[in-house]
């Protein structure tokens, strides 16, 4: 290493982004002595009422036991709505199908939680270790790849050198890109519309979701009796929407969702998302790991982009403190690859499964709704397959998160 990166603080890690990844893998090194940086370019999160928080996310059963064990889920709770049940058809009338909490003995599916809720109770949570630090804001300014460390500048200032850096860095992650690290990419050519709603009947903790030929209609279960919208429309029918006024966009929308929860009267500030899928064609290199929309974003049909992501986070973290706990050096490929080859099936399959609907519900071709149609009533009608289903998609099915340490 060169003299002039003597004076470098060390750290054991650095994660850059301080999104709902980022701070997941954190979280899980909490209380354990690791010395952890996180670098995060945008400000801090704030909780806001209808109106101006349209970032809402569905965590799955699995994932709220895995924040439960990292002490977080304490903080965020309080304002998290529970997911008891998920009723999804099409406009097609070729069939519908529920998803209920208690056919595999469960309490709930998941919980909604709005994206700043959870950040910040994930922060707050964070607040209980004084070897994590936060440095928010702020940017690196210089980034430098030895054999044995990687060390950065933030701010042309403070300097850390750590055995291994992580990307949590969202889509458009500046560290992969720093590191050569390509991707494959697909543009659905569909933006996804966010609000905050509210509907004249309760929701009584159901999801709805509504499969339309231009894209899926998803009213999610909130506190106070509010719901929030993800609309996939392709982009030209995205834009009109966005371009209406309350009033006509009230209407669009309780035309495309019917009268399931009574009229919709009330929307927040709307917001569109680009709808792309994509993978890094490396999740590892040395001294470098990609979790979260880093490494993989997936159209959000079914709710699963941040899952993914914690789940990248936990198995990490549980990979590292292992390696430390046996000597091993955690920024090395040998250990790196242990993360990769742990969640590659897990991406994969959750990617492969939103192609598969993504292409169900929107192709033209002939007389594919009369087989959506049959498969519906057949997941409905086979326990078994639809519980498997279930058991997976909530992240059941996976192990039981134990406590790192
Ligand atoms: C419309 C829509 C609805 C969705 N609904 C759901 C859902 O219900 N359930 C679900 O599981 N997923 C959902 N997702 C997906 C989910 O939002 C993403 O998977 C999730 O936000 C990814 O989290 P992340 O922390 O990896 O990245 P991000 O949320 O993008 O966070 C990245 C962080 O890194 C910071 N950053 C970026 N560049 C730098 C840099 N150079 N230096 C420092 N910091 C940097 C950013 O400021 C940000 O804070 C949805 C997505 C969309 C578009």
């Amino acid at each position: 290493m060169p003299e002039s990166w003597k004076g470098a603080e060390r750290v054991d890690l650095i994660i850059v982004g301080g999104g709902m990844v980022g701070l997941t893998l954190a979280n899980a090194l909490r209380g354990l002595g690791w010395r952890v940086v996180i670098i995060e370019r945008g400000g801090a999160p704030v909780v806001r009422s209808l109106g101006l928080d349209c970032r809402v996310s569905a965590i799955v059963a699995g994932n709220v036991q895995m924040l439960r064990a990292t002490g977080a889920w304490t903080w965020m709770e309080g304002r998290a709505q529970a997911l008891v049940q998920m009723r999804v058809w099409d406009d097609q009338h070729a069939g519908g199908i529920r998803f209920d909490a208690a056919e595999i003995g469960q309490p709930f599916l998941g919980y909604l939680v709005e994206n700043s809720n959870l950040q910040q109770g994930l922060l707050q949570n964070l607040e209980q270790d004084e070897d994590i630090e936060l440095c928010l804001p702020a940017n690196i300014t210089d980034i430098q790849w030895y054999e044995e460390a990687v060390n950065v500048v933030i701010d042309g200032q403070r300097r850390f050198s750590a055995p291994l850096i992580v990307g949590a860095d969202g889509g458009r992650s500046w560290l992969r890109e720093q590191s050569g690290i390509d991707c494959w990419q697909r543009d659905y050519r569909q933006k996804g519309i966010v609000a905050t709603v509210r509907p004249r009947r309760h929701h009584h903790g159901i999801a709805f979701q509504r499969f339309m030929r231009t894209g899926p209609l998803a009213v999610l279960p909130m506190c106070d009796g509010l719901c929030s919208i993800v609309w996939s429309n392709d982009n030209e029918q995205a834009d009109a929407l966005m371009a209406m006024d309350d009033e006509a966009f009230l209407g669009a929308l309780n035309d495309a969702f019917g009268p399931v929860l009574g009229d919709i009267v009330e929307t927040g500030r709307r917001a569109a998302f680009p709808l792309r899928a994509q993978l890094a064609r490396h999740l590892v290199r040395p001294r470098l790991a990609l979790i979260g929309d880093a490494a993989h974003t997936i159209h959000p049909l079914a709710g699963l982009g941040v899952n993914l992501g914690m789940r990248d986070a936990m198995v990490l973290a549980q990979e590292i403190v292992d390696a430390r706990r046996f000597d091993e050096d955690w920024g090395s490929m040998d250990v790196l690859k242990r993360y990769m080859k742990q969640r590659l099936p897990d991406i994969l399959s959750v990617m492969g499964g939103m192609e598969g609907f993504h292409q169900l519900f929107t192709s033209s071709l002939p007389g594919l709704h009369v087989l959506r149609g049959m498969g519906m009533r057949l997941v409905g009608n086979a326990g078994l397959i639809k519980q498997l289903l279930m058991r997976n998609a909530t992240g059941l099915s996976l192990p039981v998160p134990r406590r790192i340490g």
